[in-house]
């Protein structure tokens, strides 16, 4: 109560009214692709972006429907081990919140969701599209507003929203903290548990 959100940047933990989570996971499995998946109906409704999100509004990505994920998976980074499905590293590309902007259930069912994204990477509106090529096929598009640039997904920084890793290091293995571990245990420096 002492705390006044309009001057300080800290959570208050209000709920927004109709925002969900949203995550896109770079996946580099055999196909390397882009897991967009938006939090509805308490699962996350997943597409596989195969060149990922632009936000220049001529691109078009192609969004493949892909199976529904439990919402704890929106958490998931690491490596998937070979002969699994789907094997192969995958990081927190980008996450936050998603507002709808139009009827998501009848847009699932009509093949249109228009929708807003406060992530760390994604800003603005966004749309997806069934096209009639295929029962899975659909569109992914940045819609004109302040957040749209003529880069394409490259513009975005590369690396995971919650460890900095880039998919590829953390395929290799590579820990970031690693000399950093190792230089606190020359120093003796506490340790928890
Ligand atoms: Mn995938």
């Amino acid at each position: 109560a002492k705390r006044r959100a309009e001057t300080t940047p800290e959570p208050f933990g209000r709920a927004v009214a109709g925002s969900r989570r949203f995550v896109v996971q770079l996946h580099a499995a055999r196909r390397r692709h882009y897991d967009f998946r938006l939090e509805w109906d308490g699962v996350l409704k997943s597409w596989a972006v195969p060149k990922g999100p632009s936000p220049n509004p001529r691109d078009k990505r192609l969004a493949v429907r892909t199976e529904d994920h439990p919402l704890d998976y929106a958490g998931f980074e690491g490596v998937i081990p070979a002969g699994n499905y789907g094997a192969g590293a995958v990081i927190v590309w980008d996450r936050g919140r998603w507002t709808p902007l139009n009827d998501i259930e009848q847009g699932l069912e009509d093949g249109k969701l228009l929708f807003e994204l406060g992530g760390f990477k994604l800003r603005g509106r966004w749309t997806r599209v069934k096209t009639r090529r295929g029962p899975q096929e659909w569109l992914l598009i940045k819609e004109q507003d302040g957040h749209v640039s003529e880069q394409g997904t490259e513009g975005y920084p590369p690396g995971s929203v919650l460890s900095g890793r880039t998919v590829e290091a953390l395929a290799a293995g590579e820990d970031a903290s690693a000399p950093l571990v190792a230089r606190l245990r020359e120093l003796d420096a506490p340790t928890r548990q």
